[in-house]
């Protein structure tokens, strides 16, 4: 927690913004939290790392490299060139599109999907539903940081959720 930066009102009024970035300069801070991730994965058999643009590529890309398995970006609304399944989900304000491509995943591979920070709980679960419907077989939902107050575990109630720091 002690490298983890607190950001108030960014990147609106009243939200605090967890900075990850005084973690990521920190080369034995970055490394310890990759360890961790590591040593609960390394035996779980994952096939492929989804990751979610765009902080959540930085931990799946690393974690995939040293598991030596698949990394699948799962990106904004127009970004990844080849045929791709897309879902669109609701946000406080508005809603947003994610997509990832269709041939990214095998049909029952085993799945572990990657990103920094579990909010609500409404971009991993729009993850998770994409991830299924292309074939995946998810193993757990992994994050940096859970903000428990906002109770985003209710809403990957049919998924292993693991998070390294609550607040
Ligand atoms: P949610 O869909 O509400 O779980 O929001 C999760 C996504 O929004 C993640 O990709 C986070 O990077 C980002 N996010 C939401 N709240 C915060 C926060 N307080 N600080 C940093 N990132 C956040």
């Amino acid at each position: 927690k002690k490298y983890i930066r607190d950001i108030p009102d960014f990147p609106k009024k009243g939200i605090i913004f967890k900075d990850i970035t005084t973690l990521l300069k920190d080369g034995i801070a970055f490394k310890d939290t990759m360890n961790i991730l590591y040593q609960r994965y390394k035996n779980k058999k994952i096939d492929k790392i989804a990751a979610i643009e765009s902080r959540g590529f930085i931990f799946g890309g690393a974690l995939a490299n040293s598991l030596g398995v698949g990394f699948v970006p799962v990106r904004k609304k127009g970004k990844l060139p080849a045929k791709t399944l897309s879902i669109t989900y609701q946000l406080e304000y508005g809603s947003d599109t994610l997509e990832v491509h269709c041939d990214a995943i095998e049909k029952d591979d085993k799945v572990l999907i990657i990103d920094d920070l579990l909010a609500t709980g409404g971009t991993a679960s729009a993850v998770s539903e994409i991830i299924e419907k292309i074939g995946g077989e998810i193993i757990e939902i992994a994050f940096l940081i859970e903000l428990e107050f906002l109770r985003g575990r209710d809403k990957l109630k049919n998924h292993e959720v693991f998070s390294i720091i609550q607040y």
